[in-house]
């Protein structure tokens, strides 16, 4: 079995998981953040 992909977010520092829509954009080994609010910075 596959060992799950996990990382952690370069700004709030959680583990998060592949998603959909970043695999099949083929962008997972390029995503710092978990979230479109930490990679915008949001505050
Ligand atoms: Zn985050």
């Amino acid at each position: 079995m596959k060992p799950k992909e996990t990382k952690i977010c370069a700004r709030c520092g959680r583990p998060f998981t592949n998603r959909k829509q970043w695999a099949s954009r083929g962008i997972w080994p390029q995503v710092k953040y978990c979230s479109n609010r930490c990679r915008h910075g949001a505050k």
